[in-house]
């Protein structure tokens, strides 16, 4: 193994939980290294742990260890039986969830979904790609799996150079799967949904609007497959409507909503959130709780500003169409929007709405995605559910 030292007085984060180290902190420029496993030091020759390098990424390592450990088939085995332990912890008897979430399970650049008897794995950095029959083979070692899907599509796998695709890298994958979650049933696509094919890490909040549904008009804004829609009509609410841009969500949308029985108290329609917010504010259309869940408008910091502008228009116009004791439930799921930059948007919102709120919860990802202390990326999630007076 190659060792790499850190320049003089870097280390600190690493010292405070971290585990990322940027190619800047790094004495060298180490072109030579492929993407593989590497020993840290500080300056003065001190081990501060054992990571995955990248030649092509500005973080050029991300530790996997503080300790000196084999990285090898018994390293992952603890790691992936020490994630599925939690959950099971966390969801007793359910068997859909986010089982390792890169830095959050200890494992960077690592993500696998489980899905029933599938799983969904993406890999986001070269040292993992390398390695990853390793990890194929080790997940179907514990959870044996009907199929595991290489839902390698994102974008950030270029900044590794690495290639985006999708595929059944082992077993066998049924176009569609059938998942449980909250006694709902949600039809999942592996191969061409988004992300993995559901949004793991709403599932705390969706069964916290249980408190808020009963007897409600709901709007669900950003729908995506209905999953909130359909848990607040499981709640009683007496009707929903989903809004999604996407023609496959609103097709997928129906579909759940018909194989839970709820088809005649919802309707799922195709629009743009921000034109359709707009026109229902226009036509005073009114709901009693509206959930706002938009894709992250802030992917990096350098679009911070537009990414609040957009938040702070369709809390705005949310806030418009709800009724004198209404519920927003608003999120964010961009990381370098923080809690206290969005709550201040919605404040602003509030304000140019003319309502008075009052915050009810704040609320984060789901705990199978762990964020990790140290690492702030890690926290990226935020749902806040305010009540209007
Ligand atoms: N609430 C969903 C997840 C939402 S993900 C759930 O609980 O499963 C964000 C969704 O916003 C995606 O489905 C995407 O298709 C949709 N979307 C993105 N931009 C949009 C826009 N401008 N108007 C409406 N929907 C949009």
């Amino acid at each position: 193994m190659e060792t790499l030292k850190l320049k003089k007085g870097k280390g600190n984060r690493v010292f405070n939980g971290h585990l990322w180290i940027y190619r800047s902190e790094l004495e060298g420029a180490h072109p030579a290294i492929k993407p593989t496993t590497v020993i840290v030091e500080n300056h003065n020759g001190r081990f501060l742990g054992i990571g995955d390098y990248s030649p092509s990424s500005q973080i050029a390592v991300r530790l996997l260890t503080r300790k000196k450990e084999v990285i090898g088939r018994k390293f992952f085995r603890e790691r992936v039986k020490t994630a599925l332990e939690l959950r099971k912890k966390l969801f007793p008897g359910e068997d859909s969830y986010r089982l390792i979430h890169s830095e959050g399970d200890l494992l960077p650049g690592l993500i696998v979904d489980k899905y029933g008897d599938y799983l969904s794995v993406q890999i986001l950095t070269g040292a993992m790609e390398a390695r990853k029959e390793l990890i194929f083979d080790v997940l179907e070692e514990i959870l044996k799996p009907e199929g595991i899907v290489e839902k390698n599509d994102v974008a950030t796998r270029k900044l590794e150079g690495l290639e985006q695709f999708v595929r059944v890298a082992r077993g066998r994958v049924p176009e569609s799967i059938t998942i449980s979650e909250n006694d709902l049933r949600f039809e999942v696509d592996l191969l061409k949904g988004e992300k993995s094919g559901f949004y793991f890490d709403q599932k705390l909040n969706r069964i916290a609007i249980s408190r808020y549904s009963d007897g409600c008009r709901v709007l669900d804004v950003f729908c995506y497959s209905g999953a909130f829609a359909l848990n607040a009509l499981k709640y009683n609410a007496s009707y929903a409507v989903g809004i999604d841009s996407s023609e496959k969500a609103i097709e997928l949308a129906k579909k759940n909503s018909e194989i839970n029985g709820f088809s005649g108290r919802c309707e799922f329609i195709k629009a743009n959130a921000f034109n359709y917010l707009r026109s229902i504010s226009r036509k005073q259309q009114k709901f009693d709780l509206i959930i706002l869940d938009p894709p992250p408008f802030a992917k990096s910091r350098n679009v911070l500003n537009r990414a609040l502008r957009g938040y702070r228009e369709i809390n705005l116009q949310a806030l418009k169409a709800l009724n004198p004791g209404g519920v927003l439930v608003t999120c964010s799921c961009s990381h370098h929007v923080s809690p206290q930059i969005f709550l201040k948007t919605i404040m602003e919102a509030s304000k140019d709405a003319g309502k008075r709120m009052v915050l009810l919860e704040r609320r984060g990802q789901s705990p199978d995605h762990p964020v990790l202390l140290g690492v702030p990326e890690t926290e990226y999630l935020k749902c806040f559910i305010l009540k209007c007076f």
